[in-house]
């Protein structure tokens, strides 16, 4: 059986006050094994961004509990959840977020800066990383000065960097054409079949089916798989 690496145990998470208060996790519950590739899909609005913050701890649950390699998200202090952050997640973002005004390459090595790696580890990490996503031809251009795919290898090249061994994809492929997109994904795949363990939002079915497993959710519950992409397909339609 494979090592548990995340699981996430009855979350729920609201917005609002009062008449206002929406609810959008409402007790999620699965776990994901390390190597493995997983799939959330779901129509949108139906929460898989809230839940991916969470997983990502850029954003803390109201109830439940999110342990990663057997710890209590819940239970860490500010400074173990950012340690825990930066050595164990990586986030790739629909929209990128690179920084415009920085070359490639520091883009890729900016994050190490804050694990307290020497400026010659950092820059080698990163072109290494970048190799890896085949963009290291592009390590000083600026951002802008590539196409959106291009843009999107960086991102994950820069996920990559930390070594954290998970990464947490976010509509990777919401931005790009169809070419891209599958470029995209082909290096996702690549990349879980090194080893490292993926968890991808996506609403495209097509996409979905490319992971090991995918997890259906629906009015803030994991629903049956097939019923989330059937309402998938319903959005894109
Ligand atoms: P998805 O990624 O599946 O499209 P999201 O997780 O982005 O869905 O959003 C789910 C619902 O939660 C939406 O109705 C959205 O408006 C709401 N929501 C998400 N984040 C916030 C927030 N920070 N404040 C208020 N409402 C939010
Ligand atoms: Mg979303």
């Amino acid at each position: 059986m494979r090592k548990e690496v995340l699981k996430v145990d009855r979350i729920t998470r609201s917005f609002g006050q009062g008449d206002q208060k929406a609810t959008v996790l409402n007790g999620v519950s699965f776990t994901v094994g390390e190597g493995e590739f997983v799939a959330i899909s779901g129509p949108s609005g139906c929460g898989k961004s809230t839940l991916l913050s969470i997983m990502g701890l850029l954003d803390s649950p109201d109830g439940g509990e999110y342990w990663i390699d057997g710890l209590a998200i819940s239970e860490l202090n500010a400074q173990a959840r950012a340690a825990m952050r930066g050595s164990r997640i990586g986030f790739v973002f629909q929209s990128f977020n690179l920084i415009d005004e920085i070359s490639v390459l520091d883009n890729v090595a900016l994050p190490l800066k804050y694990m307290g790696q020497s400026a010659a580890g950092r820059q080698r990490r990163a072109l290494e990383c970048l190799k890896s996503v085949g963009m290291d031809d592009k390590a000083a251009l600026l951002p802008s000065q590539l196409s959106g795919g291009q843009q999107q290898r960086v991102s994950i090249a820069r996920a990559l960097a930390g070594e954290s061994g998970i990464l947490l994809v976010d509509e990777p492929t919401g931005n790009l054409d169809s070419k891209n997109g599958d470029a995209v994904m082909a290096l996702l795949q690549q990349l879980n079949q090194q080893g490292t363990t993926i968890v991808l939002v996506t609403h495209d079915p097509r996409y979905a089916d490319m992971a090991d497993r995918t997890i259906g959710l629906m009015d803030g519950v994991v629903v049956d798989a097939r019923q989330g992409h059937d309402a998938g397909v319903a959005q894109a339609c």
